[in-house]
């Protein structure tokens, strides 16, 4: 406890000498103060644990070269590279996501593989602390003269593996490697004012997590410099959807006003931003990233909260570019909006941010992860003819790392504590203990979210203390399915959360999208939490011409599609006139309980000489969009088109089999 208690004096003293104060609203609670026990959630991490590790470590070392690479250097026999140049990155990110595991589920055989990959790891550091198995065993003098070749970004992901596995073992041996090497990177970037930057972010947010754990400020610094090395254009790119665009540096970070390039570089970039503007209260990252995060979710984004338009640059398009069959929709970039929009929600206290986080992360990102655990999706479309079938690993393998490491870690985005208060942000059944003030608090939070509503928290406090508790009101439940106008529910009928404490309705303040409820609070207080749950239409905006005539439907947080496996494989013949009843029904996909959704709406068929159409009325149910191609290929949709006239007869798809990543 002394030294816990020194460590955050020397954090405050570096702190109050660099004139850093946390400028966040609120911090969220880490995961590894929460216990999930609800059944949506935890049934996947226990799978992620189980099932999409195993997956993770088998394509890892046994069906690809990642880890040979490691053994490689280490036997220093001159033999070669084999696979793509940032391999590396996949080894550590699938560390990351067992150091998560091994938080909530202790396991010793696992523990076990990691520390064997770590010693390989370890073993293939160079003295000098680089560490990249591309370089070390190809042309070691080319190191660090080719942005494009992600040498940060997978130092970022070593980084990142490093104080995960540290926090979660209390083991130093990697984190030595990860500190070895960006001291090696400090000193060969910042102190040396190198012309470089990062092509492919990650490491930004990786220093400040490397600055958090060690308190040693160079990373920090580092961090930010990293952020400052934009917008110079030090390097033009051979390759033809290279642009300064491309990788965010055609302008300086500070003058960035709108989105641009790839999806996933953008927002590992507007992460690291938030995280170092958090500690350094750097307000032009802040002003700037409102900025370019309203042209994300007011022009650039898919219902599903995905984004990115398809093509090789997997990249964000010109505004309203939203191809559904076509969509790109990166698992990675999911993710990356939820990292993004945690941080946004910290440094604002605005729940708008969580509206956003909540629709990618249930949908957008979900999706990306089948319901067995051990197949992905790298691209997430709109709609499929059946081309689209998930797969055991990519070339490029960043996604399934990320959703696993995403899901393992899932309890970081529900709780929240401030000085005055504590936040609810997501609605997952669980048990959460953590220190508040003076105080330890424990929530004891139960739903059956999001299928249902209603929410009930159990307060146990050690004392009584007085605080304000801040209730997220979602979006969606107050007639908004996004910020901005890009997507209108139609006809929505709202009707007000309500509260209960102790079985009496009580008076909230409304806040910044939360429900405010200040009093004194005592051990075994119960509060009650009522959020309409409606089935609903959404619209989108006219400026986006892939969804005119069409409508989505969504209810609660979950976006849905029609696939063919429940709709006699007549998937793109149906037509939902906007008076269409969906009923909720319970189901099962394979093991997956979900809510479908049930109603009649009509078919157009040809009539049997072909003359004419034939419209007929048909049953037809949606499932929730995150839930599809596990039960074989399938068509899929899930805009649907209200009248005969927006039908679609023909199909296009940049991708033959799916997106060959
Ligand atoms: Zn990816």
């Amino acid at each position: 406890m002394k030294q816990i208690v020194c460590l955050s004096v020397a954090f405050l003293l570096i702190n109050v000498i660099y004139g850093q104060r946390s400028q966040q609203k609120f911090e969220f609670v880490n995961f590894s103060k929460v216990a999930i026990t609800d059944n949506f959630w935890k049934p996947k991490i226990d799978k992620v644990a189980s099932v999409t590790l195993a997956a993770c470590i088998y394509q890892t070392e046994v069906a690809t070269p990642r880890i040979r690479n490691f053994e490689k250097v280490a036997r220093k026999q001159g033999e070669k590279h084999e696979g793509i140049y940032y391999d590396d990155s996949d080894v550590y990110k699938a560390l990351e996501a067992m150091a998560y595991a091994l938080k909530t589920h202790p396991d010793s055989a696992l523990e076990k593989k990691a520390d064997e990959w770590i010693d390989k790891i370890a073993a293939a550091q160079l003295p000098d602390g680089y560490l990249n198995t591309y370089y070390t065993l190809g042309d070691i003098n080319k190191r660090w003269t080719d942005v494009e070749k992600h040498e940060d970004y997978c130092a970022g992901h070593l980084i990142e593996a490093a104080v995960a596995y540290y926090n979660t073992t209390g083991k130093r041996k990697l984190l030595d490697v990860a500190i070895r090497f960006a001291d090696h990177i400090d000193s060969t970037m910042r102190v040396a004012n190198k012309k470089w930057f990062s092509g492919h972010e990650e490491i930004e947010l990786a220093l400040v997590k490397l600055y958090k754990t060690t308190n040693n400020d160079r990373y920090l610094k580092l961090a930010d410099w990293y952020l400052a090395q934009r917008g110079h254009q030090y390097y033009s790119y051979g390759k033809n959807w290279i642009t300064p665009e491309y990788w965010q540096d055609a302008l300086a970070v500070k003058k960035q006003s709108e989105i641009t390039g790839h999806a996933v570089r953008a927002m590992y970039l507007y992460t690291g931003a938030a995280d170092v503007a958090a500690i350094t209260g750097d307000k032009d990252y802040m002003n700037v990233m409102e900025k370019v995060w309203e042209d994300v979710v007011y022009r650039n984004m898919y219902i599903t909260g995905g984004i990115g338009t398809g093509g090789t640059a997997e990249a964000f398009s010109v505004d309203y570019d939203l191809p559904n069959e076509n969509a790109y929709c990166e698992t990675c970039a999911s993710v990356g909006m939820v990292l993004w929009n945690q941080r946004m929600c910290e440094l604002t206290g605005e729940s708008k941010f969580i509206d956003v986080l909540e629709r990618s992360l249930y949908n957008g990102s979900l999706a990306g992860l089948s319901l067995s655990g051990d197949r992905f999706f790298y691209d997430n479309p709109l709609a499929s003819n059946g081309q689209h079938k998930r797969r055991e690993w990519f070339g490029t393998a960043c996604c399934p790392s990320n959703i696993a490491r995403l899901v393992t870690s899932v309890g970081n985005y529900i709780y929240g504590k401030s000085e005055d208060g504590i936040w609810v942000n997501l609605f997952v059944g669980s048990n959460a203990g953590f220190q508040f003030g003076k105080t330890n608090v424990k929530v004891n939070m139960q739903t059956d979210y999001p299928w249902n509503g209603n929410v009930k928290f159990n307060i146990d406090l050690a004392k009584r203390t007085k605080f304000k508790l801040n209730l997220r009101i979602p979006g969606w439940a107050n007639g908004e399915p996004v910020p901005g106008d890009l997507y209108k529910f139609l006809n929505y009928k709202t009707s007000p959360v309500t509260i209960k404490i102790n079985g009496k309705d009580v008076r909230y303040s409304i806040s910044n999208g939360y429900a405010v409820i200040e009093r004194e609070w005592k051990k075994d207080d119960v509060v009650e939490y009522a959020i309409p749950m409606n089935t609903s239409y959404i619209v989108a905006g006219s400026q986006v011409k892939y969804d005119a005539g069409r409508i989505a439907i969504q209810r609660g947080p979950i976006l849905y599609c029609i696939e063919g496996a429940d709709n006699n494989n007549e998937v793109w013949n149906i037509i939902t006139p906007t008076s269409t009843v969906f009923t909720p029904e319970n189901k099962s996909i394979l093991t997956e309980p979900v809510v479908a959704l049930k109603g009649e709406a009509l078919s157009a068929k040809p009539s049997g000489d072909g003359n004419s159409v034939i419209m007929e009325k048909r049953n037809i149910t949606a499932i929730p969009y995150y839930a599809w191609a596990n039960r074989g290929v399938n068509d899929m949709q899930v805009w649907l088109p209200v009248k005969i006239t927006d039908v679609k007869i023909s199909y296009q798809s940049i991708y033959k089999d799916g997106g060959n990543y």
